[in-house]
């Protein structure tokens, strides 16, 4: 799929502290085959058109080590700057946000899903453009349970309507800043994008991307990717 026009802005959230998977770096400066997971992450988008910015938030301490991987990896066109994130992914993405130029799409990849494709990154970034936010995601697998506070199940879903949500998650410059303040208003905290442009009374839409996409979060899905990067070598 060939990529469109529209200029583009990366936001990457990485100030995460890794704590599920019991590492004193945080995950995304661990390296899988001698490079860290946040260039194998950034890497993946590099080829896009019109890509003008990319925004990477970290904690404090790692902010020098975060641009000097930015800075070795990205071409002079783009403005590649990294910033203090916050105590919660959607405080750090709104930090990154309000940085972000004059834009017509902004892109939200976590910086643990080194394995995104380039094609499914294009497809969102098309959908994104025509109607306003797209999100990749998976079909669940697993049935899924919704329970009570004793763990006594209340309902089951029809898997028929329930989707994985990953990243990227891609909207219009406008659309995603109108969200994030008024979630920032209402203080309302969600665990993606997507939930706070749902709040606006927006359609956003689901692509569907592939299982590869998955998000380093425990010590089996590190081993999981060391075993994908050293297939790929
Ligand atoms: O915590 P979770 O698994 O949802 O993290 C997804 C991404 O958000 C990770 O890349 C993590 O580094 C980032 N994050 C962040 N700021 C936080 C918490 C998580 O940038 N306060």
């Amino acid at each position: 799929m060939s990529d469109i026009v529209a200029t583009k802005a990366l936001i990457v959230p990485a100030a995460g502290s890794g704590s599920r998977l019991k590492k004193e770096t945080p995950k995304p400066f661990l390296e899988l085959s001698g490079t860290t997971i946040l260039e194998h992450t950034v890497c993946k988008f590099l080829p896009l058109t019109n890509l003008r910015q990319i925004l990477v938030a970290t904690s404090e301490e790692f902010l020098d080590r975060a641009q000097a991987i930015l800075d070795e990896i990205t071409p002079p066109n783009i403005s590649a700057i990294c910033l203090t994130g916050g105590n919660e992914r959607q405080h750090s993405i709104y930090n990154a946000l309000k940085k972000v130029g004059d834009i017509d799409l902004v892109m939200v990849h976590d910086a643990v899903r080194p394995f995104v494709r380039l094609e499914h990154i294009r497809k969102c970034c098309k959908i994104a453009y025509e109607d306003g936010g797209a999100v990749l995601g998976v079909p669940v697998k697993d049935t899924i349970k919704r329970v009570d506070d004793r763990k006594v199940i209340r309902e089951t879903p029809s898997r028929k309507y329930l989707w994985q949500t990953q990243t990227p998650q891609i909207f219009r410059k406008e659309l995603l800043v109108k969200a994030y303040e008024k979630a920032f208003r209402e203080k309302f905290l969600g665990t993606d994008d997507a939930s706070l442009v749902e709040r606006l009374g927006v359609n956003v839409r689901m692509v569907q991307g592939d299982r590869s996409n998955f998000k380093i979060t425990y010590p089996l899905d590190l081993k999981l990717a060391q075993l994908l990067i050293e297939q790929k070598n």
